[in-house]
């Protein structure tokens, strides 16, 4: 469904308990911590809550409408999995990320040290300029909840104008065209495979 207003803004908010023996993958990083987040798919608290403020921004439901966690398909799930279906909603629904701002709320690890780290990552996850992204973190004073995982996580989408949408779609295509030109090169040196002499044909249905 393509809505119709400038900018859109979604919030999303997720938790897990420290369970040891389990890895801390944390903003699609993995840290060096005795505990990691259980859950039924990597337990990423940043990335779930990020997950959902984008879906919740173009009123797409949430990360448990996609992905139910009795579904045994995303046991262990790397959570770029559900990030990826949340960009080709709020894409499909005529947005791009303008910036999202995260807090984190746990007592261990320190994240200070690693935010950077964590900031290009989660960038590159949602394809955006680190300088959109910005990742903080708090311990949970006076809630006595160390044993916890909290994740805040605000989205503004901005709508993607035809041109931008054109540009998109042009650079998508001549990706598509290097990437035969190689395969067409690797097969002809390789195994003598003639290059295909016809321009492939794209479907145009989609380019409307
Ligand atoms: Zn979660």
């Amino acid at each position: 469904m393509r809505l119709s207003m400038d900018t859109r803004i979604g919030f999303g908010y997720d938790s897990h308990v420290f369970s040891p023996g389990v890895p801390l993958i944390i903003g699609g990083l993995s840290l060096d911590h005795p505990e990691g987040l259980a859950g039924h798919s990597d337990g990423d608290v940043l990335l779930h809550a990020v997950t959902d403020a984008l879906l919740g921004a173009v009123a797409a439901g949430d990360i448990g409408t996609f992905y139910p966690p009795n579904d045994a398909r995303w046991k262990n799930a790397d959570s770029a999995i559900f990030l990826d279906t949340a960009l080709e909603e709020i894409h499909n629904a005529g947005y791009r990320i303008a910036n999202i701002d995260v807090t984190l709320i746990l007592a261990k690890p320190k994240i200070s040290p690693i935010a950077a780290d964590m900031r290009a990552r989660v960038a590159d996850l949602l394809r955006v300029n680190i300088n959109q992204v910005s990742i903080k973190a708090k311990t949970p004073e006076g809630l006595n909840l160390d044993h916890v995982a909290q994740c805040h996580a605000v989205a503004l989408l901005r709508q993607i104008s035809e041109e931008e949408g054109l540009k998109a779609m042009e650079a998508v295509i001549e990706n598509q065209r290097q990437l035969e030109d190689v395969v067409d090169d690797l097969l002809s040196s390789v195994h003598g495979v003639p290059k295909r002499r016809v321009d492939p044909v794209y479907d145009t249905d989609d380019i409307t």
